[in-house]
């Protein structure tokens, strides 16, 4: 184990972020270690992107079974069991530590259990229990990811009784009745799942809309399509307290009146996850949440401390940790050409039915380009005429008049994020509407509407 003789590069946080960079680091023939304080692959493999997708595709079935009787199936009482879906996927996520464990351990990487904190420019400490060791490096990399954000207790007495995105997943009893607080992707997400999983869930957001920042046609399209499918969102709706009662939680809302929970998950965002680290006492700036405050190649005010992933508040989404983690090796230990652009992100939101979207919302591209033409379509999908289902599509289309650009793409339906994510390529290599309009449809696919789009609308 390199003591004094030091690491290239100590990565902090074995998440999205980390092990992207420590594997192409140590590729790249550099001396590699990773601190990782709990289960291998972080947010995403863990209590994100990876369990959070397999219980929305178990939350699919209650409405595929409905459906398959319009296509002459006759089925059972269907019955979902909470603690089957439970244990499939802790094993599938013991089986993806293990290959992440593989991977790091394959590419030469030295792999610490136990908790970092940022000792100096060059020195980091690792706690193992009681046992603290201390390690020097040329680079130290700050992956640590985010953690979920309760209002404070003056704010919302009886916080203790909510759960959040990191309790959800292995809840002891499945909840009948969830209340759910917040409108962006985690609890759009969970309103959905829960709902198809079986529960009553009724969805309590602040403003005017949820998922703020999305295209405003997409955010009143999906919250009508989110309230035929059973789930209660209220908008302009809060919480004053939380309490505990015979019947389950009693949640007091806002404005008064009531309502009776068995669980209660606060998904009222995240903050970036540097507290105890030691980054402000070695003289690392962060922002007021508490985010590394870093340059255009991820360098911090301490050259030999970078950071990329969660914990730098960008973009949250794994796929721009990796992108960032590999610019990062690129300047390290590369040729330092490497840049994420984050213009043309393109991003999903696994609600039922999802969203899925790449570029410019309506609001911001008329505010970029002035004059935008407008292309949307709204359509019942093909297998709704048999299924019985009154469930809508909506796809659409933001186009620069001026250069013929398309520059946003959104769609709302089934799927979106597979069909957006091939879209998302043209729109990079600057398709114009010219060039949608010249693309042959596959048919007959939710996905064609885009490039047979052609009135636009405004
Ligand atoms: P993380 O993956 O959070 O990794 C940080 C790691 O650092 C953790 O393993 C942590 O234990 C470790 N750590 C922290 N402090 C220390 C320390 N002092 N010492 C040692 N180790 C430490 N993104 C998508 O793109 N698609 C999705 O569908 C999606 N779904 C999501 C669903 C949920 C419920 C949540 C919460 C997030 C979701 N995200 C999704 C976001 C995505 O998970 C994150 O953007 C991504 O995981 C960030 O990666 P990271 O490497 O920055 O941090
Ligand atoms: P978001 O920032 O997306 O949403 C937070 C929500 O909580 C907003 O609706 C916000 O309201 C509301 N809120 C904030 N504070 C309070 C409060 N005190 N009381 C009531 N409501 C409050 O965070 P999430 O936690 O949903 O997700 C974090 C990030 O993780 C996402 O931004 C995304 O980048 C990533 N993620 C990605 C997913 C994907 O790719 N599919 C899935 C899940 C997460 P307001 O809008 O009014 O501020």
């Amino acid at each position: 184990m390199p003591t004094e003789s030091e690491f290239d590069l100590f990565v902090i946080g074995g998440g999205s972020g980390g092990i992207r960079a420590a594997r192409m680091a140590a590729q790249r023939g550099a001396r590699v270690a990773v601190a990782e304080c709990g289960p291998l692959g972080g947010t995403c493999v863990n209590v994100g992107c990876i369990p959070k997708k397999l219980y929305s595709f178990a939350a699919h079935f209650s409405e595929a079974f409905e459906e398959s009787h319009g296509f002459g199936w006759a089925t059972g009482s269907a019955q979902f069991d909470w603690p089957t879906l439970k244990r499939n996927r802790a094993a599938e996520i013991t089986r993806l530590n293990g290959i992440y464990a593989g991977l790091l351990s394959a590419s030469g990487v030295t792999l610490l259990h136990g908790r970092a904190r940022v000792l100096g420019a060059n020195e980091v400490e690792l706690r193992i229990g009681e046992q603290r060791e201390t390690y020097r490096a040329k680079n130290i990399l700050v992956a640590t990811g985010g953690q979920p954000v309760l209002p404070e207790v003056t704010e919302l007495p009886g916080r203790e009784l909510a759960v959040t995105s990191d309790d959800i997943f292995d809840l002891p009893v499945f909840p009948k009745r969830l209340v759910v607080v917040g409108g962006g992707y985690i609890a759009c997400e969970f309103a959905s799942i829960f709902r198809g999983l079986g529960a009553e869930v009724t969805q309590l957001y602040r403003g005017e809309q949820v998922l703020r920042g999305f295209d405003a046609d997409v955010r009143t399209f999906v919250a009508a399509e989110m309230r035929k499918k059973g789930v209660d969102l209220r908008l302009g709706a809060g919480v004053t307290r939380l309490a505990h009662t015979a019947d389950g939680i009693q949640v007091q809302l806002r404005g008064g009146g009531e309502l009776m929970a068995d669980t209660v998950l606060y998904a009222t965002g995240r903050r970036p996850h540097t507290a105890g680290l030691g980054l402000a006492e070695a003289g690392v700036a962060l922002s007021a949440s508490g985010a590394v405050m870093v340059d255009d190649q991820y360098s911090s005010s301490i050259p030999s401390i970078s950071a990329v992933g969660d914990v730098i508040e960008r973009v949250q989404l794994t796929p721009v940790a990796l992108a960032e983690a590999m610019a990062l090796v690129d300047r390290l230990f590369g040729e330092g050409r490497r840049r994420v652009d984050y213009t043309l992100i393109p991003t999903a939101v696994f609600t039922n039915p999802s969203i899925g979207c790449v570029g410019l919302n309506e609001a911001d591209a008329r505010a970029k380009f002035g004059n935008v033409r407008i292309f949307r379509a709204d359509f019942r999908a093909l297998k709704h005429t048999l299924s019985g289902s009154s469930e809508r599509t909506l796809v659409k289309l933001i186009v620069d008049v001026a250069s013929d650009r398309v520059v946003g793409l959104h769609m709302v339906g089934a799927d979106a994020g597979e069909v957006v994510q091939g879209f998302a390529v043209a729109m990079r290599a600057g398709a114009t509407k010219a060039c949608f309009d010249s693309t042959i449809g596959i048919h007959p696919t939710m996905a064609e509407e885009f490039v047979t789009m052609r009135e636009a609308v405004a």
